[in-house]
């Protein structure tokens, strides 16, 4: 580590972060220290650091908006990477769009519309980054980003650029089949033009639905569990009389079944635990196994 640390602390002088709370960095509002945290403007600065990580045999994880993440009270260990504004950026040619993986996805969405480009509505509300969006092939109201994407760009764990089809992404409910370790600097979308009142309208339909059903003002992470096939975790939840269940500071929301929420003060240990009693009554109460869609990082 120390020799990574130096290297990368010669590039990036003060840019490089040295044993960094993450809490704030994730929407649970929880989580301990990176080893390493570092925010990369430029392709050529994230392929010199993961290069510089590679060879130094130090682990790599890329932080997107935080908004789908329980990273553990120990924190994670080796170099965090978060990409910078610098790879933010959107162009529009036509219904080609190229949107940076820093980048807001609600933005994204946002502009897209004001086009008169339909394809990315579903995505309105859902927070976090273009890149994380791509990870977790986000969704919502029977849209998901797989049906738009069209190629991705970014760097291989050695820190070389490479273009994915979306074969190559391998593209799965809330998953992907990245190669490990690759580091997303670019989407590419291909949409469909369309009146742009009508997709307006769609889009703040889609919020008022998002904001009467979600738990708002309060730390959480969105979805804890992902739905069974056939079936609603939010129910399963409900069902098994999850709603309002704490472990020390985090509690299941009153409002929404599938949410785990922190109204000050939760550890993720006390997150992971509430997690699996609800997995263990619902488990006992319908034989249903819940998948965590929320992803546990860092030393457990
Ligand atoms: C209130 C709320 C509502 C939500 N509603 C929805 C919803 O309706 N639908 C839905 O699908 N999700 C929803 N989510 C979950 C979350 O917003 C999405 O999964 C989002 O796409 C995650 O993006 P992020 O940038 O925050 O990624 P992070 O949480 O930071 O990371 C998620 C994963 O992506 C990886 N990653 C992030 N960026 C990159 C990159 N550039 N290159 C490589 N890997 C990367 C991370 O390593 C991690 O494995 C919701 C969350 C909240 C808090």
């Amino acid at each position: 580590m120390n020799r990574l640390e130096r290297e990368l602390g010669e590039r990036f002088g003060e840019r490089l972060c040295l044993n960094w709370p993450l809490a704030a960095f994730t929407s649970f509002r929880i989580g301990g220290p990176a080893d390493l945290l570092l925010t990369v403007e430029t392709e050529q600065d994230l392929c010199f650091a993961l290069e510089a990580a590679n060879r130094n045999g130090a682990p790599v994880f890329c932080l997107g908006a935080g908004t789908n993440l329980l990273v553990s009270d120990r924190g994670i260990r080796g170099l965090v990477v978060r990409l910078g504004e610098g790879l933010g950026g959107i162009e529009i040619d036509g219904c080609k769009v190229a949107a940076g993986a820093a980048g807001e996805l609600g933005r994204l969405v946002e502009t897209v519309v004001n086009r008169g480009l339909e394809g990315l509505e579903f995505a309105e509300g859902i927070p976090g980054s273009v890149g994380g969006g791509l990870v977790m092939n986000a969704g919502a109201f029977g849209g998901e980003m797989s049906r738009v994407v069209t190629r991705v760009r970014g760097a291989t764990c050695a820190g070389e650029m490479r273009v994915l089809s979306p074969e190559e992404v391998g593209f799965a409910y809330r998953r992907t089949e990245l190669p490990p370790g690759f580091t997303i600097t670019r989407v590419d979308f291909e949409l469909k033009p369309s009146d742009r009142e009508l997709l307006r309208r769609r889009m703040l339909d889609f919020r008022a639905r998002r904001a009467a059903r979600q738990p708002r003002g309060v730390p959480n992470a969105g979805s804890i569990f992902k739905n069974p096939a056939d079936g609603f975790a939010g129910r399963l939840l409900e069902q098994a009389g999850l709603k309002g269940v704490r472990q020390g500071n985090a509690m299941f929301s009153e409002q929404h079944a599938n949410f785990i929420v922190n109204p000050g003060g939760a550890t993720a240990a006390q997150v992971r635990a509430l997690m699996e009693t609800a997995r263990e009554r619902v488990r006992a109460m319908s034989g249903i196994i819940l998948e965590p869609e929320v992803r546990l990082v860092g030393e457990w």
